[in-house]
């Protein structure tokens, strides 16, 4: 097949905005498409040459590709940027230059018109690949110079596509889904062919490949296809709505509300002790999470599943979530070992796809959730999300704000009917997402009264692992609680300060310390610390500011830090007061607002 046959189509599709008919020029172009060569026209289509998660990435510089454009063409690369900077469109430029090119002598001349008849599909697609595949030293110059022969070839309309293409910006506007329908009404025969292609798409995640079983063994194969470990599943996703109440009547009255972590979101296949891991979008991500895919083999009870949840940065000494940017210190090819000792992380499960032989996905959540808890041994690293059945507002909106708290960014309702399937691919209604309207800064430090601890972990066994904080309140001459805090401690801190609170040390909660916790140990209040957090925010938690805003809620800070400054020149009458926290707080609403 010529590959300006595929061209063709795509100068229509671009020519018109509406749906139907960009579906129409794709069937058109499907009944023409040879069978071998089915998956690579629709790859190219798709702006690619492999599904995402084969990590084969097109979006050669630009640089280079005009270096590539002056090879073919005998304009200078100056010449070709001029034209460039007035299209702004590298396709349009390559297309303008391809029409002037200069042909320097009779023989290219010829050979050019000879090489161009036989610009095939399959001629394109082996060079692009070439091009993507090529490593190592010199492979700069490898890429240019397949380019250039490649552009030597082409005609200015085919030039304009190539180019295109090798930089990653094909971008016809065809979505999968107009793929998948025009599949259907060239290759399926029957109305329900759609939803069976897009099901076999959304299990397996790669277009190409179900085009090619779709037309090889037609539709009843296709329904065969089934999960593979190793392939990714395309993700479930969330609709979004802002309130309680809505959220309960869309769900039939009672759900599910998970914390909705905020760190990476991970599908993990194992398949014995081969681990993979891949991200929201599909790419595989495992060489980021060594420590992620060692404890799935060490503490996943099956010997093949597909697991879906969500990655977070932890504090591994108190087990506090961290901060979504501490993730991204992972996000790197080298030093990741290093990585991983500085930056550890915990995954939260939160969802089963596939466990040894059996899809999970058809399963009802409730099923889903009763699985995961049988095959997963939870520890520090690896916990099922956090999730509660509610059925009433005020429960669901205390959860909430408990999630807030912890360092999450809110809650994920689920469904719980017996229809709630794992929905491949879809954003629905079986998953709402509630998170907040606004976000906002803490931007000033407060001093806070420590009141109570917490045992550590890990490195801090044995000492504490977090303390409890409060602040004062005048009205009541009470220390009203308003977070733990675990972070900012440094090794020095660690020693002197249980040293120091030692001799603060009681057998029980002190009668002026007002705590809906419970601490390990309790302190007489005395010892004021420096804090900083991310945002002061509602809490069913604590006691500081309780029914002042809102009946039955208090205030907390979220993400709490110590700055390193004991303030032993201030009483615990001298901290920060609860009136105080309650005017940070409406000002924070103030400034989001
Ligand atoms: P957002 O930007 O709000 O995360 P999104 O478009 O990435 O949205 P949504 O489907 O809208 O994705 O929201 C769900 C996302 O929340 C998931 O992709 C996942 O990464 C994350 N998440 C965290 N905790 C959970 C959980 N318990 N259940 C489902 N998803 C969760």
């Amino acid at each position: 097949m010529q590959y300006s046959e595929i061209v063709e189509t795509y100068e229509k599709i671009e020519a018109t905005s509406k749906r139907l008919e960009m579906t129409d020029y794709l069937v058109e172009l499907l009944h023409r498409v040879p069978r071998e060569i089915i998956d690579k026209v629709i790859y190219l289509t798709q702006g690619k040459l492999y599904p995402d998660y084969y990590g084969v990435e097109l979006g050669l510089a630009e640089k280079m590709a005009i270096r590539a454009l002056s090879m073919a063409s005998g304009l200078s690369t100056k010449e070709i940027e001029e034209i460039y900077n007035k299209t702004g469109d590298l396709g349009k430029t390559t297309e303008n230059v391809l029409t002037k090119r200069r042909t320097k002598t009779l023989t290219e001349f010829l050979n050019v018109k000879k090489e161009k008849e036989k610009l095939t599909v399959l001629e394109v697609y082996s060079t692009l690949e070439r091009i993507a595949k090529a490593t190592g030293p010199g492979a700069q110059d490898t890429k240019i110079k397949l380019l250039a022969s490649l552009l030597r070839k082409a005609s200015p309309k085919e030039g304009k596509y190539i180019m295109r293409t090798i930089t990653g910006k094909l971008r016809l506007g065809i979505a999968d889904m107009t793929i998948i329908d025009a599949m259907a009404i060239a290759y399926g025969k029957t109305k329900d062919a759609k939803p069976i292609i897009e099901r076999a798409y959304n299990l397996t995640s790669d277009l190409g490949e179900v085009a090619k079983v779709l037309v090889e063994k037609g539709l009843d194969e296709v329904r065969r296809i089934k999960i593979t470990v190793g392939r990714p599943i395309r993700p479930m996703l969330a609709e979004r709505l802002s309130t309680a109440e809505e959220i309960l009547e869309k769900l039939g009255g009672k759900c599910s509300a998970e914390y909705k972590y905020d760190g990476e979101r991970i599908q993990a296949h194992k398949n014995g002790e081969n681990i993979t891991l891949y991200s929201r979008r599909l790419e595989n991500i495992t060489h980021h999470y060594p420590d992620i895919c060692k404890i799935i083999v060490e503490r996943v009870k099956a010997e093949k599943a597909i697991i879906e949840g969500e990655c977070v940065a932890i504090n591994p000494e108190t087990g506090e979530l961290l901060p979504f940017q501490e993730l991204m210190h992972r996000r790197r090819k080298y030093g990741v070992e290093e990585a991983m000792e500085k930056y550890p992380t915990a995954f939260f499960p939160f969802d089963i796809l596939y466990v040894d032989g059996e899809d999970f996905t058809v399963k009802p959540y409730l099923d889903r959730r009763k699985k995961l808890r049988e095959i997963i041994e939870e520890n520090d690293r690896i916990k099922i999300s956090k999730s509660k059945i509610v059925d009433n507002t005020k429960d669901l909106e205390e959860f909430f704000l408990e999630a807030i708290e912890d360092g999450c960014e809110g809650l994920v309702c689920k469904s719980i009917n017996l229809d709630s399937t794992y929905q491949a691919g879809a954003r629905g209604w079986l998953w709402i997402k509630y998170k907040r309207e606004y976000k906002s800064e803490m931007t000033d430090t407060v001093d806070l009264v420590v009141v109570g601890a917490f045992w550590g972990r890990g490195r801090r066994a044995g000492t504490y692992g977090a303390l409890l904080m409060a602040a004062y309140d005048e009205e009541t001459d009470t220390f009203k609680t308003i977070c733990k805090v675990g972070s900012g401690f440094t090794d020095e801190d660690l020693k002197k300060l249980p040293e120091i609170l030692k001799s603060y040390e009681m057998e029980h909660i002190h009668p002026r310390v007002d705590s809906k916790m419970e601490a390990d140990v309790w302190f007489t209040p005395g010892l004021v610390l420096e804090i900083i957090g991310a945002e002061i925010t509602l809490s069913p938690l604590h006691t500081c500011g309780l029914n002042k805003i809102k009946e039955g809620v208090g205030l907390a800070i979220r993400f709490p830090r110590f700055t390193g400054k004991i303030r032993d020149d201030k009483k615990p009458e001298d901290a920060t007061t609860v009136k105080e926290i309650i005017e940070m707080y409406k000002g924070q609403l103030k400034k989001a607002a």
